[in-house]
């Protein structure tokens, strides 16, 4: 099967060829197979119109918590301390397998709707929404962060752990779309032994970290009066950051915290909106990318941040620093592009055949609508996607070459009954 987008804007992300204008775009199967603005030398055997319409890299979104989507303005304008431990921690542990395949469905789908190809996920149910994510044909990066309150960890007894081996076992690199990371949940809610563990585990089998890191002030700086170490040096010390990880937030991050990640080839997961919602505080994003860490943007969950969209907080990033700073010129609409797509492909592993539109890289792309009042006139195509489109605008999102959403349809999920399923299942899990 050989689709050809002809008469269409693109905006690769990839520096050798990074703007077309009445281009085509050849996808064969899975595979991008023609770039340029000449028609290809195969026939193609469906044609689609571009014109008024742009084709860029689907996003990335680098941290989430996808069935967390049953919270949605469950539990606003809290700080995280007491958001988790006196709403979402006790209304969590209600949730039952069947509540979380619901809410899973439901973000997925909102997600793909608005141009997201692939979720770094970290929660239980993973074998779950493995399982979800091969169905629908969209990329995940899965894990369920190992976490310990007692003295002993016993990583049998930690559901964390089995459901880690379940996605090693059975589900890594099924398809090209899952991979199973490691998950920590964060240095507050484990204890060394937990970073022995599974610092091993991901050595041993050569899987990626996701972590929870310096996300508040209050978890920094205890753990510096606890162990002498920020959350960084700490568990870099246990060997966390051993394998490509993927560390969420870094609100709190030192000079020193910076430089490691760097060395450790660390990518931090971005997320202005949640952070300023649950007053964590902001990121200092120009200095991390001064000290040449890799940044990737993020929602979190949809009960922090209230949407499964990049859209928010792919104009947040490109708007937020340089108005702290008092200077518009410290992060681009293409800088926050860049870290929606490229940027997010390299965190989770997939960024030799993801992230961006290139000929021999999978077809994982999203196309937007650009004949709209609000993105009218186009002077600058990333500048209209950045600053002025809306997860609305997307009008086809694709993985792998398939077709996941056109025009209002979800071509491989029963919308309504996902609908239903969030109301009827999920939300009346937790109001039981
Ligand atoms: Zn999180």
């Amino acid at each position: 099967m050989y689709t050809l987008f002809q008469n269409i804007a693109l905006v690769t992300m990839d520096p050798e060829k990074p703007l077309l204008q009445n281009a085509f775009l050849g996808i064969s199967d899975r595979k991008i197979a023609w770039i340029g603005t000449a028609p290809p030398p195969e026939r193609p055997d469906l044609v689609v119109n571009g014109q008024n319409k742009v084709a860029l890299p689907g996003f990335f979104n680098t941290h989430t918590h996808l069935a967390m989507g049953v919270f949605r303005g469950f539990a606003d304008e809290y700080d995280l301390d007491t958001w988790l431990r006196e709403h979402i921690w006790p209304a969590e542990a209600k949730l039952t397998y069947e509540a979380v395949r619901a809410a899973n469905t439901l973000s997925l789908a909102e997600g793909i709707a608005a141009g997201t190809v692939s979720f770094t996920d970290m929660y239980f149910g993973e074998p779950g929404l493995a399982e979800l994510c091969l169905s629908v044909g969209v990329m995940g990066n899965l894990s369920n962060g190992a976490t310990c309150f007692s003295e002993q960890y016993v990583p049998q007894q930690d559901r964390a752990w089995r459901e880690t081996i379940e996605l090693a076992d059975h589900y890594h690199n099924r398809e090209g779309l899952i991979k199973a990371d490691v998950g920590l949940h964060a240095e507050y809610t484990s204890n060394p032994q937990v970073w022995q563990v599974v610092a091993a585990l991901a050595a041993e089998r050569g899987l990626n970290m996701h972590v929870h890191l310096s996300e508040t002030r209050p978890e920094h700086d205890n753990c510096v009066k606890k162990y002498g170490m920020t959350p960084t040096a700490l568990l870099d010390s246990y060997g966390i950051f051993g394998t490509r990880t993927t560390a969420a937030h870094g609100v709190f991050v030192t000079e020193q915290d910076m430089e490691l990640l760097r060395a450790r080839d660390v990518t931090v997961a971005h997320d202005p909106s949640g952070n300023l919602k649950l007053a964590s505080g902001v990121m200092n994003l120009p200095r991390l990318r001064q000290k040449g860490v890799r940044v990737a943007l993020a929602t979190d969950s949809a009960c922090a941040t209230n949407t499964n969209e990049m859209y928010y907080d792919l104009k947040l990033t490109a708007i937020l620093h340089s108005g702290l700073a008092g200077d518009p010129t410290l992060v681009s609409a293409a800088d926050s592009l860049q870290m929606a797509t490229v940027a997010g492909a390299y965190a989770q592993g997939r960024e030799a055949e993801s992230g961006m539109l290139r000929v021999g890289f999978d077809a994982d792309l999203q196309v937007l609508d650009l004949d709209k009042p609000h993105l009218l006139p186009c002077h600058d195509l990333i500048s209209n996607i950045v600053y002025a489109a809306r997860p609305s605008d997307v009008c086809m999102t694709l993985c792998k070459g398939k077709t996941l959403y056109k025009e209002g349809e979800w071509l491989t999920l029963d919308i309504e009954r996902a609908k239903r399923e969030m109301v009827e299942i999920a939300v009346k899990t937790i109001r039981e």
